[in-house]
């Protein structure tokens, strides 16, 4: 019924043999049976991590606390964990202590989602105590048992339950939402990091919009309450048709599942509702929504505990969103490229076909046509090989010494200079008439 692939049959044979059960278990017995590629293999078994760990030549202790030990199969690594029944949980963060058990029935209830709580193998069959089969055949997200019991367990399951409608397209059953709905604030509890590890998982799915799910539940307020006003920002003017909160989702859906490009899309107008001003004929502004923009971006990634490489990324194109240099000064493109980074145009170029396929129809095919003549002057410049970059002046702080000039403050601004110059006419970016400016510019200092 489920195809194992070869290295988990020989785990779980290498088990049985001698003598403990085994089972692949959770997310790739689901994905399996949705036909979708299963991330990773998971097996579970009655054997405690020590005679896991005595049976298999190469072995990583994962989570040995857990009862997690990695088993190696050549290149690839198994997580093996042993039957366990969680102890309580000090403070919806972590079980205090784990339990391990012979039980497999035991380990299964302690799973989050009835669709997460399978097991299989080719022995026994599919073990499915908990209906997850019929879950997966209605498209339903149900907890294993009493909802509200699981989530004061562990409140990240309800950004769990999100996370998983979001990838699979399901639906959240109703008693399991009200639960969420009731014990949302306690998601207050749980690690940032955790909480990340869900958002992002989110919008980078097949159905990012489910992130409005989280906000109707009360779960963005708990870690991103920026969104929840967003989502409460009407933009009233020629421009805009839906919310803030929803024009960033509809962005997210016009975007590639990547995860800095759904992040730019999500946090790219929230700070909209902040510089709001609304004119005398009633239509709302929202003059330095893209610094603000940028500056709050930083701050939601940084309290989410995002790496620096992603903050800066996000934070970069964010502040660079709504730029709109007009095309017959070729001078001003070529400065705006430079700031937003030569290698970033592709994905800035993406970033606002996707923001205006969120916009009202107004103006569309001419807002469309400005970003498709951004493009050609971005393919200009990469074709002429003109630069944007001071790295790639054809004079140098060394040339500069050579002159004469001492090393000092002084390099920069002239090399500063020459950069406008060549930014204004690539022409100029050739060593012999460079060095012709860089002479006189050099004079007064040397
Ligand atoms: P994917 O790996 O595709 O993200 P998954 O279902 O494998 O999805 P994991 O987070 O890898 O999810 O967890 C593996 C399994 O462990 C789950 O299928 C579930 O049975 C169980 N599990 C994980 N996290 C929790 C939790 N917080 N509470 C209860 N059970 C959990
Ligand atoms: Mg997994």
């Amino acid at each position: 019924m489920i195809k194992l692939p070869e290295d988990v049959k020989n785990i779980i044979g290498i088990l049985e043999a001698n003598g403990y059960e085994a089972f692949a278990v959770g997310g790739c017995v689901r994905d399996t049976l949705l036909f979708r590629m299963p991330e990773d293999w998971d097996v579970t078994t009655s054997a405690k991590p020590e005679e896991v760990k005595a049976l298999f030549s190469h072995t990583i202790d994962t989570g040995i606390q857990h009862g997690t030990v990695t088993v190696m199969m050549g290149k690839n690594g198994y997580e093996v964990t042993t039957y366990r029944i969680d102890g309580e949980y000090e403070d919806g963060r972590h079980p205090k202590d784990v339990t391990f058990t012979a039980n497999l029935v035991e380990d299964l209830k302690r799973r989050d989602f009835t669709i997460n709580a399978m097991a299989y193998n080719e022995r026994v069959g599919l073990v499915d105590e908990f209906d997850g089969v019929k879950d997966l055949e209605n498209k339903v997200i149900r907890c294993v048992g009493n909802p509200r019991e699981r989530f004061k367990e562990d409140a990240l399951r309800m950004l769990r339950a999100v996370r998983f409608a979001a990838q699979l397209g399901f639906t959240i059953e109703e008693e399991t939402k009200e639960a969420i709905r009731e014990l949302a604030p306690t998601l207050a509890k749980v690690s940032k990091e955790r909480i990340a590890v869900e958002l992002v998982k989110t919008i980078v799915s097949d159905h990012p919009e489910e992130i409005r799910i989280a906000y109707e539940l009360g779960l963005t307020k708990v870690f991103m309450p920026e969104f929840d006003v967003a989502m409460e920002t009407v933009q009233n003017n020629h421009h805009h048709k839906y919310t803030v909160g929803e024009h960033s989702i509809v962005t997210m859906q016009n975007i590639r599942p990547d995860k800095n490009l759904r992040l730019v899309m999500l946090l790219h107008d929230l700070a909209k509702p902040v510089v709001l001003t609304t004119d005398d004929r009633g239509f709302d502004h929202f003059v330095g929504h893209t610094q603000a923009g940028a500056d709050m971006a930083r701050g939601i990634l940084k309290r989410l505990k995002f790496d620096n490489a992603t903050i800066d990324y996000v934070y970069r194109m964010i502040r660079h969103h709504d730029d709109r240099p007009p095309m017959d000064n070729k001078a001003l493109v070529r400065r705006r490229i430079s700031q937003i980074g030569l290698e970033h145009m592709p994905a800035m170029i993406e970033i606002k076909r996707a923001d205006i396929l969120g916009q009202s129809e107004y103006e569309f095919e001419s807002k469309m046509g400005y970003v498709d003549e951004l493009e050609k002057a971005y393919k200009e410049v990469i074709e002429n090989n003109h630069c944007v970059n001071k790295r790639d002046l054809s004079v140098n702080g060394s040339d500069l010494i050579a002159m004469g000039m001492k090393p000092g403050e002084e390099i920069g601004v002239v090399l500063d200079l020459l950069f406008e110059i060549v930014l204004n006419d690539p022409r100029l970016n050739d060593r012999e008439k460079l060095l012709e400016r860089a002479n006189k510019l050099a004079t007064p200092f040397i």
